[in-house]
């Protein structure tokens, strides 16, 4: 294959609030605002912001569970607004989602074999001993016993409910799947066996993952790049390491800051960010970010920075810190 798996080109979801009445604009929700990225085979791709900032109308664009305002998303070059019906099934066979709440993803009514099967078998009849063996395997691959096979979801942990709609998102053999606050109702010690096991399959199967979280910490060591989004738009895109190492947008480097430190000896940068997220209906003129922005300059109240590509390859939009618009990032 050559070129990205996916590739996502100038996106934009509004969604309109009620219905037109004498010709008077109807407001809208600018939930996901001209964004563009692409995912290779087997990549990690983090997509960080606080919450309402569109990170989950960015899954549900890729999905085509909502059609987009504008842009487009290409799947190995393919637009998907041009799929078949069975094209667009065999796209989502091959894409699957992993949910935050395992609990209310997964039907309490089915047993853990019944759950992790249930997706093949939507394609195909399986008989009671194909299902059992494919519902074994499912469960070996993400660390469970098969003797758990027979439970339902109210006799598991809340790792053991993860580990199983992971699985079953495994069902299908897909070559992506996003996970949208796949670990943010967990614990922390929990958390980290569920990032190690991501990382353990994408080592094994060469899987690609979009990992969807409003928690910078958790994505540190489970991403090889990190899209950070503000109010509908990437702000920053760069490789996991440099964007840790040396944040360059100053909304990214006050996400660091807030996050968590899970490492006593590190310290805290700065202080956690000011003020609220801005509405998505009424976003501020310029930079979104510019009435929390401690380096705010006059520019930033009247012109939206457009992502400039930086030397060292990651793409950042701001007038102070990238401030030159020659090279574009496409
Ligand atoms: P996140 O996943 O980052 O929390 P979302 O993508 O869920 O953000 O939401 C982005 C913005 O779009 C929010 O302001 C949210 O209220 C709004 N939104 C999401 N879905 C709809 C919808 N179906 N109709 C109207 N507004 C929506």
């Amino acid at each position: 294959m050559s070129g990205p798996l996916l590739k996502v080109e100038n996106l934009t979801k509004h969604y309109p609030l009620g219905t037109g009445f004498f010709n008077k604009a109807i407001p809208v929700v600018r939930a996901v605002e001209d964004i563009s990225f692409s995912v290779e085979a087997g990549e990690t791709l983090c997509i960080v912001g606080e919450s309402g900032c569109g990170k989950s109308t960015v899954a549900r664009l890729l999905m085509r569970l909502v059609e987009p305002t504008a842009g487009r998303v290409l799947i190995e070059g393919t637009d998907i607004a041009g799929l078949t019906k069975e094209a667009l099934r065999d796209w989502r066979r091959r894409m699957q989602m992993v949910f935050q709440d395992p609990y209310s993803s997964l039907n309490p009514r089915l047993t853990a074999a019944q759950i992790v099967s249930e997706p093949v078998e939507n394609f195909e009849r399986l008989s009671g001993k194909q299902r059992q063996a494919l519902a074994a395997d499912l469960l070996r691959k993400v660390g469970m016993s098969p003797q758990i096979m027979h439970r339902l979801p109210s006799e598991l942990s809340g790792g053991q409910r993860q580990r199983l709609g992971i699985a079953r998102a495994l069902s299908l053999q897909p070559s992506l799947i996003i996970a949208d606050e796949a670990v943010s109702a967990l614990d922390v010690s929990v958390q980290a066996q569920i990032l190690n096991l991501l990382m353990d399959l994408q080592q094994e199967i060469g899987i690609a993952f979009i990992f969807i979280s409003h928690d910078l910490s958790v994505v540190e060591h489970i991403g090889h790049r990190v899209a950070v989004m503000y109010l509908g738009r990437i702000v920053e895109l760069a490789p996991c390491e440099a964007l840790f190492a040396q944040p360059i947008h100053p909304y990214t480097e006050a996400l660091i800051a807030a996050a968590p430190v899970p490492d006593p000896t590190r310290v805290r940068l700065e202080e956690p960010i000011d003020g609220e997220v801005p509405s998505p209906i009424k976003p501020p003129k310029g930079c979104a970010f510019h009435p929390r922005c401690p380096l705010v300059v006059e520019r930033c109240r009247s012109e939206v920075p457009r992502l400039v590509l930086m030397p060292d390859g990651r793409v950042v939009a701001c007038h102070v810190r990238a401030p030159a618009p020659d090279i574009l990032f496409r």
